[in-house]
């Protein structure tokens, strides 16, 4: 599953700098998905784009945002569910459209 970032974050945007997907934006910061630029998905707190988040596989065995956040506001997206299989091809997705 993707992971979601929750309102316990101080934007503090240490996660950001970890994610090989480029997945992670500040608050009222557009996305990039490929070479489209797409509207803010919050503007409260730092967040995450469910699109682009794989949980770092295909890179790492682990999410490597969830650690480096000082207010463990990073969780499993219990809404987002996702095989491996799903991840994995969400990945290659990913290197094909670019990051
Ligand atoms: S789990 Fe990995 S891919 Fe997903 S947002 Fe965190 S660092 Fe990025
Ligand atoms: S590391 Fe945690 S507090 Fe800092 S921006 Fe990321 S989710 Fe927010």
């Amino acid at each position: 599953m993707a992971v979601v970032i929750t309102e316990d974050c101080i934007s503090c945007n240490a996660c950001e700098a970890e994610c090989p997907n480029n997945a992670i934006y500040g608050p009222g910061v557009s996305y990039i998905y490929g070479t489209e630029e797409r509207p803010a998905l919050n503007d409260e707190h730092t967040y995450i784009v469910p699109d682009k988040c794989t949980e770092c596989i295909g890179f790492y065995d682990d999410p490597q945002c969830i650690p480096a956040c000082p207010t463990e506001a990073i969780i499993a997206d219990p809404e987002r569910v996702e095989t491996k299989e799903q991840l994995m091809a969400k990945k290659e997705t990913l290197d094909k459209v670019g990051r």
